[in-house]
């Protein structure tokens, strides 16, 4: 029988703090660390083997509420997303063929502190957590104690890596570097995509540019959640004028090169919502593709709709006067969603961030500084 999903037979996830699920999307803890257990121990585990289970049964497990959620309202999920990417690799998918699809973040190493972010996916955040939170998470290289031998081993007929962060190309690059030769020298590399999420305030040198010549397809999506003075505010301390340089370099290099494509995402959040319009406008003028946008789930306080109901229908009202559909979309997610039981925190935290970094909501956000000022 057809499992429900067959993720967790073919896909591996291993997050920025080295945790091992069956995907990203996957929200129950497996128990299962990079830095403790081998990949092995994880696929002979009972919790994988009970995922599976509940799968064959045609049933949802519990950590895949974020799939049968969206599939409710009728949103794509990853499940289907994955199913539709690699039908026929799906399709004809046997056991023996092992781990096919992977996302390996190579610990948290990260040179940017995003006001979105935390010290789970970054480094940089370490010491603001402990000064300001009070929680300490430090950082940490998640594949220390495995080789990339062990990697390509287990998974020699890989068609994709997803390699997130921290900042990709600061985390452990020799030892990627290591296993994407792996992958050349084997030939596999011809059959396999990666996707990569920077921040772009870096720009990889010669020596990746000449391994991913060797592989099918190279995405490197740019997060970019805002332009200006905002760009430096939220991807804090990130510098505006290294990203345009760096984006210039991206495109003359996806330009030369048939299998670099480039994409971009961008988070949205408290911070940015309102500029929504401005940015979707930057990114037609700079040429690049339409923006993929993700929202916050944590923090609590930074979630989109976490403003009064007068200030977010201000807002609202200023989405719908866009020209971007999808803008408009957003304005929908708006009028739909209510997080303001979090607003004195987002008002406390912004003031404390502030002062801790020497940065300046009011002049860098005016018009929203503007509404909060008139609901007071
Ligand atoms: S159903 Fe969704 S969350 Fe569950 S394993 Fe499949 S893709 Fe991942």
């Amino acid at each position: 029988m057809k499992p429900l999903c067959l993720v967790p037979w073919n896909s591996i996830d291993i997050g920025p703090q080295g945790d091992i699920r069956p995907c990203c999307k996957f929200r129950d803890d497996s128990g299962f660390n990079i830095t403790r257990n081998t990949i092995q121990e994880y696929q002979n585990s009972d919790f994988l083997n009970n995922v599976k289970e509940t799968m064959l049964k045609n049933e949802w497990p519990s950590g895949c509420a974020m799939c049968s959620i969206e599939e409710e309202n009728n949103i794509q999920s990853k499940r289907q997303l994955d199913y539709a990417r690699w039908k026929s690799e799906f399709d004809n998918y046997t056991e023996d063929k092992g781990i096919i699809v992977a996302s390996i973040a190579f610990g948290n190493t990260c040179n940017l502190k995003c006001i979105t972010c935390s010290p789970i996916a970054s480094s940089r955040w370490h010491k603001e957590s402990i000064d300001l939170l009070g929680k300490r998470v430090p950082k940490i290289e998640t594949i220390d104690n495995v080789t990339s031998q062990n990697i390509f081993d287990l998974m020699p007929n890989l068609i994709h890596f997803d390699i997130p962060g921290g900042e990709p190309f600061l985390a452990e690059p020799d030892k990627q570097k290591d296993l994407l030769q792996l992958y050349v020298n084997s030939g596999q590399s011809k059959n396999i995509s990666i996707h990569y999420t920077t921040n772009a305030q870096t720009f990889p040198d010669d020596t990746w540019w000449s391994l991913w010549e060797n592989f099918k397809e190279i995405d490197i999506q740019l997060s970019i959640d805002g332009i200006n003075e905002r760009y430096e505010y939220i991807r804090y301390p990130a510098s505006y004028s290294v990203l345009e340089e760096n984006i210039q370099k991206y495109k003359n290099a996806s330009e030369n090169m048939n299998n670099i494509g480039l994409s971009i995402s961008h988070t949205v959040s408290a911070y940015n919502i309102y500029y929504l319009d401005e940015f979707f406008t930057w990114c037609k003028t700079m040429s690049l593709p339409r923006p993929w946008c993700g929202r916050v789930h944590t923090p609590l306080h930074m979630r989109p709709c976490v403003f009064p109901t007068d200030i977010k229908n201000k807002i609202i009202s200023h989405l719908k006067t866009s020209k971007h559909l999808d803008v408009h979309m957003w304005s929908n997610y708006l009028d739909n969603n209510d997080d303001s039981e979090h607003w004195n925190q987002f008002l406390i935290m912004r003031d404390k961030h502030d002062l801790y970094r020497n940065t300046n909501f009011a002049k860098t956000f005016p018009e929203v500084e503007d509404l909060i000022n008139g609901f007071q």
